[in-house]
């Protein structure tokens, strides 16, 4: 009886210390900030590279820090700003230039820019790959003209990136017969012979392109040096980027170019969680190594390249401490 007794006191306690410290992860030290006990990732679709990594996030969060987080798939960049904006997710991966527009009313978000958005880090580059069955008879992005052609899922960063490649060579989406699909269906209606070409901007090697390499065979479209320049002057944040050889089995070297990609976060999110954040995902990047070799480059030295909004003031903190400026 006594026993029974103790058991259940120590029940009870524990719950209620499990309360006490909920509460306290939950409370406003810093007035507006606030830590929901589940926190959202943001991340692309299934057969991206943002959802995998996105994964892993979520998996070190949980094991790092004292709430558990997610990751969700989404149409990609340009949606993951409006969800965080919405307060619907507490982090998201981006790519810089989308950031950038988000939280500066340019483009797509002229008139709803994204107020409570900063920066946590950034990560690899992302490379705009344009993916051609291997027969192809297309040789530059000017012969896409009347062909069919995805742009994108919708909520893309890729849609951005193809509309701007495109108009360096003079197209809109109006003069391809342009389809807006993930990159997964992208690949397999290349392989099904109902596509001609698709915009991905991913981390190369990406999946999709790398399972179309072992079925149909893959062809990737390089940009004129002129082309690329005059991209460059007009959005800044695009860099040159040069795939090599074999990245993808049989596909020759490819110059095009590249942004970044990022995580950022809700300024709502308080300093100690996203420092403790932080400097969990630098201390466990093995296991995202581990899901796609381009998390290798994910490092606090690289981790401020490329960076197109404000930091949070948690991720600020963990980068002074690594005394970076
Ligand atoms: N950069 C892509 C986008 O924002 C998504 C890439 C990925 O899912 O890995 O649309």
């Amino acid at each position: 009886m006594k026993k029974l007794l103790f058991s259940i006191l120590a029940v009870v306690l524990v719950i209620g210390l499990a309360a006490c410290g909920s509460s306290e992860s939950g409370g406003d030290a810093q007035g507006e900030s606030s830590l929901p006990s589940q926190l959202i990732i943001a991340t692309g679709g299934t057969s991206g590279v943002y959802y995998p990594l996105g994964g892993g996030i979520a998996q070190i969060i949980t094991n790092n820090t004292n709430v558990s987080a997610t990751a969700q798939t989404t149409g990609g960049s340009v949606e993951n700003m409006r969800l965080l904006g919405s307060k619907e997710v507490e982090l998201a991966f981006v790519q810089n230039d989308i950031a950038y527009y988000a939280a500066n009313d340019q483009l797509m978000f002229e008139g709803t820019a994204v107020t409570n958005l900063q920066g946590m880090a950034t990560l690899y580059n992302e490379t705009v790959q344009i993916v051609l069955p291997e027969n192809s008879d297309i040789t530059s992005v000017a012969d896409l003209e009347g062909r069919r052609v995805s742009v994108g899922a919708p909520g893309s960063g890729v849609e951005a990136n193809a509309r701007q490649v495109l108009e360096v060579f003079g197209l809109t989406f109006d003069d391809l017969n342009s389809q807006h699909l993930a990159f997964g269906d992208s690949v397999s209606s290349i392989q099904d012979g109902a596509l001609d070409a698709a915009f991905v901007t991913a981390g190369a090697p990406t999946a999709a392109v790398t399972e179309l390499s072992a079925t149909r065979g893959v062809k990737l479209l390089s940009l004129e040096a002129d082309k690329i320049a005059e991209l460059i002057e007009k959005y800044p944040f695009y860099v040159e980027d040069t795939i090599p050889a074999d990245t993808y089995p049989g596909v020759a070297e490819t110059t095009t170019v590249a942004v970044k990609a990022m995580l950022a976060v809700s300024s709502d999110l308080p300093e100690d969680f996203v420092y403790e954040a932080t400097k969990a995902l630098f201390d466990n990047k093995d296991q995202l190594v581990a899901i796609n070799q381009r998390a290798a480059s994910i490092a606090p030295e690289n981790a401020l390249e490329g960076l197109s909004i404000d930091l949070h003031p948690g991720a600020l903190k963990f980068f002074q401490e690594e005394g970076l400026k």
